[in-house]
């Protein structure tokens, strides 16, 4: 059907419509289509407007598959699609009430489908997700079982170990190769590593749970089964990836697995900004997306920037224009502005906090809102000066990325009990549900749940469990639990609260801030009453947990004003009016953890040019002259002198505007820190205990 003047093609430019309008003939799948091109080039924006396109072109909502990669962006884009549909709606209800079923994660999905498909794979459908730091608990229970834990020599560590199995399962490589390439000093430990890998995935299955790569994994083995890639590639006339460029070698072919000739695939990326090589992405995917299939794929490109002003783009394509590979792209903008990006110079963290809080404040008065203005940096604990001193000085912010509401331990443990109480198989749940009670240690624990192990009625089972005495107490007190969640009135989600009034009294004795703890789990109460399901929840949350807030009272902040604090990782695919880049030194960005290949420095330049590139019209690079590292790897604290980051060298100062703050003319007394000397000692003497 024709097409009002007022559609939202006539919006786009002729590239872009291009790739809208490609192959789009009724419900009949287009051949295979890849979007690459820079940042702020509209790609995203594309994959909306193609998705509504579609659906306007008769296509059925119900079978798109739309996979971003976070539930942030998938619900973006859904809310972009919806509204694209209601302006061309007029007269036409299905398109008005259109609803896209399957947005989302690669995860996200994969955990949804295996439900459906557990059974015909011989996997129980009611099984529970771990996370990463799950996943890393019940490897190290393996560890001790197997006796590898203390084998004399330095066998690698828990994370360690879960960090290959998760390199080797993502970019389906044999275990030897990612050994030799990535953790060239535990090739010798290759035998143990695979009798370990495979009683972990035996415990799993004996445990009914999956971790995060599973997900893939099984969805992959799926897609590997002909009969059943062919009905559930049936499923959905499109698929459509945004951010391809970060996709890794398991989630492409199980892409590929569901439209083996390519037909009704789009991907969009960008590989300027590929940015999780560490944890298995791979740029090929996107550079070798249009050979992979015959007839290859249509490749459009796109040229023009509408996101950033002329001069903050030429400060991001002056970074990456001296990557040591070449990206073919140049990017420009009609959005033309005297304003150069800032390099501004400060003394150190605390400075940088009090800088940045006032610019921020100085913004809000001139109109552009606390959520227009983002403050981004390299790792998360980057941010944690910044966090005292908005605290301070009762500036809301929310923080993405790092350190999420449900990884803290007091959220752990209630959601440990729902888990157990979901499926009592759960090793690692019920381990840490028995020790929360005081005189159960880690050797009743593994006692009590290996006489749960053969057993059919758990219940019963623990009713007869023997515990030591001085535990006998809390134990009974556990039993009321069991017996009361087994009642027929504690159904979801008033189960929870039952769970929360258990675990009161062992919070005021396990934390001194039970108070403030206590908040975090009213709030986990008030999210859970969201779900519809126990299970929904459990999954949902473990896939993609809430974002920290500064909220005290523990009440999400949705509508109300708030600076946005994340990681250049979690800010992917964003855009804000001001963005400040936080320690934009070389040890934090390239990160010293990443000194090693010359690869790796790559993908901390691309980083850089992700951070540059999400700013539209202010942006300001802080350096700061020392800073404090605390190391991670077990060095201790440092205070180091700091140099500008390698990526933005001398011979690009022209592209940026150089600042002092505080102006030092009216400085009246030197800094009263120690030097760095006495600090460097001083630390030292502290990590001697640590
Ligand atoms: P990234 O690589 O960072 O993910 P992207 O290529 O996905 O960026 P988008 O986020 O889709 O880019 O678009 C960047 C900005 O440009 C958005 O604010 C979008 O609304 C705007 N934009 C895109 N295309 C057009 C257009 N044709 N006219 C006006 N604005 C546009
Ligand atoms: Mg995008």
């Amino acid at each position: 059907p024709a097409l009002p003047p007022s559609s939202y093609l006539s919006r786009l430019n002729p590239e872009q419509r291009r790739a809208v309008e490609h192959d789009v003939a009724g419900d009949a799948c287009a051949g295979p289509l890849l979007v690459i091109a820079g940042a702020g080039s509209g790609k995203t924006n594309v994959l909306a407007h193609r998705v509504a396109h579609l659906v306007a072109h008769g296509a059925d909502p119900a079978a798109i598959l739309l996979l971003t990669f976070s539930r942030r962006a998938a619900d973006e884009m859904v809310r972009r699609v919806e509204r694209i549909l209601r302006q061309v709606a007029a007269g036409r209800p299905r398109l008005a009430g259109a609803k896209l079923a399957w947005a989302g994660t690669f995860h996200s999905i994969g955990a949804r489908l295996l439900r459906e498909y557990a059974p015909r794979i011989g996997l129980d459908p009611a099984f529970t997700i771990h996370d990463r730091e799950d996943s890393a608990d019940l490897l190290n229970l393996v560890r001790h079982e197997l006796g590898l834990a203390d084998t004399g020599k330095r066998f690698p560590r828990k994370n360690t170990c879960l960090a290959i199995y998760s390199a080797a399962v993502n970019t389906l490589a044999p275990l030897g190769d990612v050994l030799q390439r990535r953790y060239p000093w535990c090739v010798e430990w290759e035998d143990e590593l695979k009798r370990l890998f495979l009683a972990y995935v035996e415990a799993k299955q004996a445990q009914h749970v999956l971790d995060y790569d599973d997900l893939l994994l099984y969805w992959g083995q799926i897609a590997g089964e002909p009969t059943l890639a062919r009905e559930m590639g049936a499923r959905f006339s499109h698929i459509l990836v945004d951010e391809y460029q970060d996709t890794n070698a398991l989630q492409a072919s199980i892409v590929r697995a569901l439209k083996p000739d390519g037909r009704g695939v789009t991907v969009v990326g960008d590989d300027a900004q590929s940015i999780y090589a560490f944890r298995g992405a791979t740029v090929r995917n996107i550079l070798d997306f249009p050979g992979q299939f015959a007839p290859p794929a249509r490749v459009v490109t796109l040229e023009r920037n509408y996101r950033s002003t002329q001069p903050i783009l030429a400060a991001a394509n002056g970074v990456i224009a001296r990557a040591s590979e070449g990206y073919a792209k140049s990017l420009w903008s009609e959005r033309e502005s005297s304003e150069r990006p800032q390099l501004v110079s400060v003394r150190d963290e605390a400075d940088q906090a009090a800088f940045v809080v006032e610019e921020v404040l100085a913004r809000r008065e001139a109109g552009i809102a606390l959520k227009a203005q983002a403050v981004l940096f390299r790792a998360a604990q980057h941010s944690a000066t910044l966090e005292i001193e908005l605290n301070r000085r009762q500036v809301p912010f929310v923080k993405f990325g790092g350190l999420k509401f449900l990884e803290a331990a007091h959220i752990k443990d209630v959601l440990a009990v729902l888990r157990w109480h979901e499926n009592p198989r759960d090793r690692v749940a019920g381990f840490r549900v028995l020790q929360l009670m005081p005189g159960i240690g880690p050797k009743t624990a593994g006692q009590v749940l290996d006489g749960l192990a053969q057993v059919h009625d758990v219940r019963m089972a623990l009713q007869e469990a023997r515990v030591p005495p001085a535990a006998a107490h809390a134990w009974d007190d556990f039993l009321g639990l069991v017996a009361a969640l087994a009642q027929p009135g504690a159904t979801w989600p008033a189960e929870l609260e039952t769970i929360g009034s258990w675990y009161a009294p062992h919070l005021e004795r396990l934390y001194d801030d039970a108070a403030v703890r206590q908040g975090d789990i009213s709030q986990l109460e008030q999210i859970a009453r969201t779900y519809p399901s126990r299970q929904r929840f459990l999954t949902e949350l473990t896939l993609d947990p809430p974002d920290a807030t500064s909220d005290e009272a523990g009440v999400p902040l949705r509508d109300e004003d708030y600076l946005i604090l994340s990681t250049i990782h979690s800010a992917k695919g964003q855009e804000w009016a001001a963005v400040y880049l936080l320690n934009a030194v070389d040890g934090c960005i390239p990160s010293d953890l990443a000194t090693g290949s010359p690869q790796e420095i790559e993908e901390e330049r691309r980083l850089l040019y992700v951070a540059l590139t999400r700013a539209k019209d202010h942006l300001q690079v802080v350096v700061p002259q020392r800073f404090y590292v605390t190391q991670q790897s077990g060095y201790g604290d440092r205070h180091v002198y700091a140099g500008r980051t390698r990526f933005i060298p001398p011979g690009m100062s022209e592209l940026f505007d150089a600042r002092v703050w505080p102006v030092r003319a009216t400085e009246t007394a030197p800094a009263c820190a120690p030097p760095p000397e006495v600090v460097e000692v001083l630390s030292r003497m502290k990590a001697m205990w640590r």
